[in-house]
């Protein structure tokens, strides 16, 4: 059996903000399939990196490649990246003017061009998908923070994208809706969909993920498998981030 070849690949990349290096000589792939955690101390660059990989930040040397497409200038390319690639924020970011079937049915309907109908049955699916039929004619504001997370993540698979980014998407729940997000992004998981998930929540990294990233200070400071990295992280500063948080 050969393996997939990366659907993301970032080789050698720098980022800087003005004159301060937030991101130094990342080497990172993803493959098709794959489910990858990111984890690291705040202001280590997790934020900025999966930025970099939808073209939210530019990079500054290096080369990102997504699904075959080098990133670059061409804004032709950065919207066929764009299209590929789906991210939920750690703000879940819906328009609050909007019902949550037409917060997924927007994107459908402006950008792939698809009628009303189209875009209100692919809607209705993916709201079923993470479990909450029932909240299709409401506005934003009357959810919790875990439903209207999960709006936002069927908002992403109503754009069908091949590759999922999660920015810490749970980090601005309360602690008793993490749990219904997380089962979202499991079962996400478990359908196939290639992730790249920034996330400090490690009962779903030892569930999903089938490799660890470590950041510190801009740099990638540990890859390793999930149960490598929990039982006998090799760096310190993983051993000192994980005694922190487990
Ligand atoms: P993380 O997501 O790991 O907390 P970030 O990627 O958000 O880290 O930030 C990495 C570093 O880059 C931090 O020092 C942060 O202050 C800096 N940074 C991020 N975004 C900007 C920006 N737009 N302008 C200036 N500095 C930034
Ligand atoms: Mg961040």
């Amino acid at each position: 059996m050969t393996a997939a070849p990366p659907i993301i690949e970032l080789c050698h990349v720098d980022k800087y903000f003005g004159p301060f290096q937030a991101l130094t000589d990342i080497n990172f792939a993803v493959r098709q399939g794959e489910r990858v955690v990111v984890c690291g101390p705040s202001g280590s660059g997790k934020s900025t990196m999966i930025r970099c990989i939808n073209r939210l930040e530019e990079h500054d040397a290096g080369t990102i490649t997504v699904d075959g497409i080098l990133l670059g200038d061409d804004t032709k390319d950065i919207r066929a990246v764009r299209q590929d690639v789906g991210m939920v924020f750690q703000q879940f970011n819906l328009f609050p003017h909007l019902t949550v079937l037409e917060n997924l049915t927007i994107g459908p309907i402006r950008v792939r061009k698809m009628d009303k109908a189209a875009a209100e049955a692919l809607g209705r699916k993916y709201l079923d998908r993470v479990h909450i039929p029932e909240q299709a004619d409401k506005f934003p504001s009357q959810l919790s923070g875990g439903q209207q997370q999960r709006v936002a993540i069927a908002r992403s698979l109503c754009m069908e994208p091949k590759i999922m980014l999660f920015d810490e998407p749970t980090s601005a729940l309360d602690p008793e809706m993490i749990s219904e997000v997380l089962e979202a992004m499991v079962e996400l998981a478990n359908s196939g969909m290639t992730m790249v998930c920034v996330t400090h929540e490690m009962g779903f990294a030892r569930r999903v993920a089938d490799k660890m990233v470590f950041m510190e200070a801009g740099r990638i400071v540990e890859t390793a498998p999930p149960g490598e990295f929990f039982t006998a992280p090799k760096s310190d500063r993983a051993r000192m981030f994980l005694d922190q948080i487990l």
